[in-house]
């Protein structure tokens, strides 16, 4: 039996970023307080938990002070920052620099388009966070698209300046963008800025997953680009199975397999995908062999 981890997959630099932000910081001795899912792996904010992160939600800004707070690499808005330090609360800003970049041109192009009577369009998810934080440059008056049963939010007659939210896949972003091309009757300017630290991984998961017998897509099943990757992979090759621990293999997906392949999101740990290879190496290779 061959079992092989896929090279590209993995952490994107974002978010080792702000992993290495933390761990860092609780070697100095500093007590952190992530605001949010430090990413969306449940075994990687366990582990960082035990090394002493904790976790907090929005909710609790508000009863939080002169405590050290880290802004994890999806971004918040303004507002998060002015309510932390009104508390007097310490904040690392862990934001990764393409969000960041992002969420000052979003700033500016509200400026500018709204004061030519436009409106700024984001494509994205409502509830993502990185949205929340991209929306709070506009004072949250962008609209957000995730759907074309979102497009009646947006006035054709007016000036229409679009971004991505930069996980969002890039098909859906270039459909959404042409069904908006051909009802604006006024200027329209599109920027593409989904990150290709997620994109670039789609052409070379499609290849990945054709060589194997087997592929176990590992995730959090609450990250967005995990579904997105692992559909890749399964459209690519039906026997691709989604688990997010080693707990979760199955004995009948491995036993009939001569090759498996694993790979992950931009927010699987690599630690997690060798963990599933020395699982199925104890409890199959092994037994296969004997
Ligand atoms: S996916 Fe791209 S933009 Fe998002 S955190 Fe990773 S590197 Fe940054």
């Amino acid at each position: 039996m061959q079992i092989e981890i896929d090279k590209k997959s993995g952490f994107c630099f974002g978010v080792q970023r702000a992993i290495d932000k933390v761990e860092n910081l609780i070697q100095q001795g500093e007590k952190i307080n992530c605001l949010g899912d430090i990413v969306h792996n449940h075994e990687e904010v366990n582990r960082l938990s035990e090394l002493g992160m904790h976790t907090i939600q929005t909710s609790d800004i508000g009863n939080t002070s002169n405590q050290t707070v880290l802004v994890r690499s999806h971004g918040e808005p303004p507002s998060t920052f002015e309510k932390l330090k009104a508390n007097n609360n310490k904040t690392i800003d862990a934001t990764c620099p393409v969000v960041s970049k992002l969420q000052n041109r979003v700033k500016n192009s509200y400026a500018e388009i709204t004061g030519n009577n436009g409106q700024l369009v984001i494509y994205g998810k409502k509830k993502h966070p990185e949205v929340i934080g991209l929306n709070g440059q506009t004072g949250n008056r962008s609209i957000v698209v995730t759907t074309s049963d979102d497009l009646e939010k947006i006035d054709f007659d007016s000036p229409i300046e679009i971004y991505s939210q930069t996980t969002m896949p890039l098909e859906g972003f270039s459909a959404i963008t042409e069904q908006i091309k051909e009802r604006a009757k006024n200027q329209i300017i599109v920027h593409d800025t989904i990150c290709r630290q997620v994109s670039g991984r789609v052409p070379h998961l499609k290849e990945f997953a054709k060589n194997y017998d087997v592929v176990l897509f590992v995730s959090g099943k609450k990250s967005s680009n995990g579904k997105s990757l692992y559909e890749v992979c399964r459209n690519s090759n039906p026997n691709t199975y989604f688990i997010s621990s080693a707990d979760e293999v199955k004995a009948e997906w491995i036993k009939v397999a001569e090759k498996i392949g694993i790979c992950g999101a931009t927010s699987t740990p690599q630690w997690l995908m060798e963990e599933v290879k020395t699982h199925i190496e104890n409890n199959y290779h092994n037994k296969k062999k004997e």
